[in-house]
C-alpha cells in the first residue's frame, strides 16, 4: 500500500474557524486529564509499601490498572455521555488525541524520548475516517465541520482515496493535511533487469550505487539559509508584536514555499531515477538512528524521509518500477566488493577498505552495498563486476 500526504490550505468559514478552535480546545483539555490520570497512577507506585510520604500522597488503591488506552477510550465514552463539552465534540477525534498520547508514552520507551508534557494549546487534530464523496473541486467534506473551502494548490493524488485528514492550526492560518493510501492494495511490480541502490547521503542528498552524488538543488540551499536568517531575527523579536506577526507571516510564506519547491524537485529527481532502472532497492530509514547527531540536521532539512518514504515509492509504482527497501545495519560499514565489515568515522569521507584496498565515495559505496543486499533480497545472483550496474554513463542530468 502506498500513502501520500497532501498539505491544502483551509478557507473556513468565521464559524468553521470557531468550530475548529472549540475542537483544538477540546482536544487539549481530553489530552491534559489523561496526562494527569497516568502520572497519578505512576506516581502512586513509587512510595514504598510500608511507609507514606509526607510531600504528597496519591490514593489510587494497589490493584487498580494502568489508565492505558484502551482503558482511558472506555472511560472517555462513558463520560461523553454526560459532559456536553466532550460531546460536542467527534467521538473519533477525541479518540485520536488518547491515541497520541499513547504513542507518546511509547515512544518515550522505545525512542528515549522525553516524558510527555501538559499541553498549553493544541495545534492540530485528526479525523481518523474521511465520509464518502468527501473531495471536490476546492472544497474538501469534513465530518463535524461539513464542506470546507480549501486552496486547491494540487490536484487529488489519481487512484488513490482519502484516508484521514488532519488540520493544523499556524500562524499563517489553518490547513488541512489529507493522507491518501492506494485504493486496491497496489501489488509490487514485477522485478526487471536494470537495478539501482539508494542511499540517504550525508554528503548528498541521496548518491546512486552508479556513482553519482545528487546534492539538493541551490535554490533550495539559498531559500533555507535565508529561512534560517529569519527565524534567528524572529527571536530578538518581542513575541505577539505586531513586528513579530509579520516576520512570522514572511516565515510560514517562505516555508511553503520551499516545501512546495522541495516536493517538486522531489517527484523530478524521483522520476530521473527511474528513467534508467526497473529495480530500485533504498535503505529502510531508521529514523531512531537518524534523529539523532550529526545527520540530524541535514536529514530533517531536506525532507529525504518524505522521498524515501512517499514520494519515490509512488512514482515508482506509477511508473511500474520495482520498488523494496532494504536492511540498513551496517550498509556504511561493509565493502561493497569483498564484503569486510570495517568501522568507518563519520568523517571518513571515502570508503577505504582494508581486506581489498577498494577506494570509493562513503555514500556511493553504501548504495552499492543496498543493491547488492536488494538483488540477494529479490532473489538476483549478484554479478556487480560482470555487468556493471546495468546502467552505464551519460546520466548527467541529475545534478
Ligand atoms: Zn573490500
Amino acid at each position: 500500500m502506498i500513502t501520500l500526504t497532501y498539505q491544502y490550505k483551509l478557507q473556513q468559514t468565521q464559524q468553521q474557524e470557531a468550530e475548529i478552535n472549540h475542537i483544538l480546545d477540546v482536544c487539549r483539555s481530553v489530552y491534559n486529564y489523561a496526562l494527569r490520570e497516568r502520572k497519578d497512577w505512576l506516581n502512586s507506585r513509587k512510595s514504598p509499601i510500608n511507609s507514606c510520604s509526607i510531600i504528597t500522597e496519591y490514593i489510587i488503591p494497589a490493584d487498580a490498572p494502568y489508565p492505558n488506552y484502551n482503558y482511558q477510550a472506555k472511560s472517555l465514552t462513558i463520560a461523553k455521555k454526560t459532559n456536553p463539552r466532550l460531546k460536542s465534540v467527534n467521538a473519533q477525534v477525541l479518540q485520536q488525541t488518547l491515541k497520541t498520547l499513547d504513542r507518546a508514552f511509547t515512544e518515550m520507551k522505545s525512542l528515549g524520548k522525553g516524558f510527555p508534557r501538559f499541553k498549553k494549546r493544541m495545534r492540530s487534530f485528526v479525523f481518523p475516517a474521511m465520509l464518502k464523496n468527501c473531495l471536490d473541486n476546492n472544497r474538501v467534506k469534513l465530518p463535524q465541520l461539513g464542506w470546507v473551502k480549501i486552496k486547491q494548490s494540487r490536484q487529488y493524488p489519481d487512484g488513490f482515496q482519502a484516508k484521514q485528514a488532519r488540520v493544523v492550526k499556524k500562524a499563517t492560518g489553518y490547513y488541512l493535511m489529507i493522507t491518501f493510501t492506494s485504493s486496491e492494495s497496489a501489488p509490487d511490480n514485477p522485478v526487471g533487469e536494470r537495478s539501482l541502490g539508494i542511499d540517504a547521503g550525508i554528503e548528498s542528498f541521496v548518491a546512486t550505487s552508479t556513482g553519482k552524488l545528487i546534492k539538493s538543488p541551490k535554490f533550495l540551499l539559498s531559500s533555507l539559509r535565508e529561512f534560517k536568517l529569519l527565524q534567528r531575527r524572529l527571536k530578538k523579536k518581542t513575541k505577539g508584536s505586531n513586528n513579530w506577526l509579520k516576520l512570522q507571516n514572511k516565515i510560514a510564506r517562505l516555508h511553503e514555499k520551499i516545501a512546495n519547491t522541495r516536493r517538486d524537485w522531489h517527484f523530478k529527481l524521483a522520476h530521473q531515477l527511474c528513467d534508467f532502472s526497473d529495480n530500485i532497492f533504498v535503505e529502510d530509514i531508521n529514523l531512531k538512528t537518524w534523529s539523532r547527531g550529526i545527520v540530524r540536521k541535514q536529514s530533517l532539512d531536506s525532507g529525504i524521509g518524505q522521498f524515501i518514504n512517499e514520494i519515490f515509492p509512488y512514482v515508482c509504482w506509477k511508473r511500474g518500477k520495482y520498488y523494496a527497501k532494504v536492511d540498513k545495519n551496517y550498509t556504511s560499514q561493509e565493502c561493497p566488493l569483498c564484503g569486510h565489515i570495517q568501522k568507518n568515522k563519520l568523517s571518513d569521507r571515502k570508503h577505504n577498505c582494508s581486506n581489498c584496498n577498494y577506494q570509493i565515495n562513503r555514500d556511493v559505496a553504501a548504495a552499492k552495498v543496498i543493491r547488492k543486499r536488494g538483488l540477494i533480497a529479490v532473489g538476483h545472483m549478484v554479478k556487480e563486476k560482470a555487468c556493471g550496474d546495468g546502467s552505464s554513463g551519460g546520466t548527467t542530468q541529475l545534478v
